[in-house]
């Protein structure tokens, strides 16, 4: 292919040497495709770690040391506000998974008295006041009309502790330490006299 250098016309025709609009002599223009071929299959590259931090800072430019050492100390800021920000996520989020631990600890209690819980029949002030000192968990089971709720153990020594608690929808409550399966003391109140 060849260029005329004056009008900027191209000819295909290799064997042409002047321009057939005004015959000035025509030069070659390989060199110029070249070149643009050249240009066109190496884009500028952009350098990985200035991508990474949101630069299109080609390789090979110079940067001020001004401008750098800005740049860093931006960069360092933006570190220290993600990790604020961090922060007051964990503690707003444990706050929040303190506020459902303690919804849910409410509605345990909530269980424990309802009418469909293992404490479903209303206690009896009589019948609470037949439990006797060395009654075993079953024999008191069948006095009150329903299982109760064990809510905590204590071992030491050989001898075992077991709280157990019955509760009713009128808030009355049975509260029974026994000692190896047998009542060592009990604590009541609440009842509708
Ligand atoms: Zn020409």
């Amino acid at each position: 292919m060849k260029i005329c250098p004056r009008c900027q016309k191209t000819y295909q025709d290799d064997s042409l040497n002047y321009c057939l609009d005004d015959g000035t002599q025509l030069t070659s223009f390989a060199p110029v495709e070249s070149a643009e071929t050249i240009f066109m299959g190496h884009p500028p590259v952009t350098s990985p770690t200035a991508e990474r931090g949101g630069s299109t800072v080609p390789v090979g430019w110079t940067v001020p040391p001004a401008l750098l050492a800005h740049k860093q100390k931006s960069s360092r800021a933006w570190i220290w506000i993600i990790a604020i920000l961090l922060l007051v996520i964990l503690v707003c989020g444990g706050g929040i998974g303190g506020m459902i631990f303690y919804s849910y600890g409410l509605k345990d209690d909530t269980v424990s008295t309802s009418p469909s819980g293992p404490n479903s029949p209303a206690l009896s002030k009589a019948k609470a006041d037949q439990i006797r000192d060395g009654m075993s968990l079953s024999e008191v089971r069948q006095l009150l009309g329903s299982d109760g709720e064990r809510f905590s153990t204590t071992s030491g020594g050989g001898v075992t502790f077991e709280n157990y608690r019955w509760t009713d929808t009128n808030y009355a409550y049975v509260i029974i330490t026994f000692r190896d399966g047998k009542v060592f003391s009990v604590s009541k109140g609440g009842f509708k006299e």
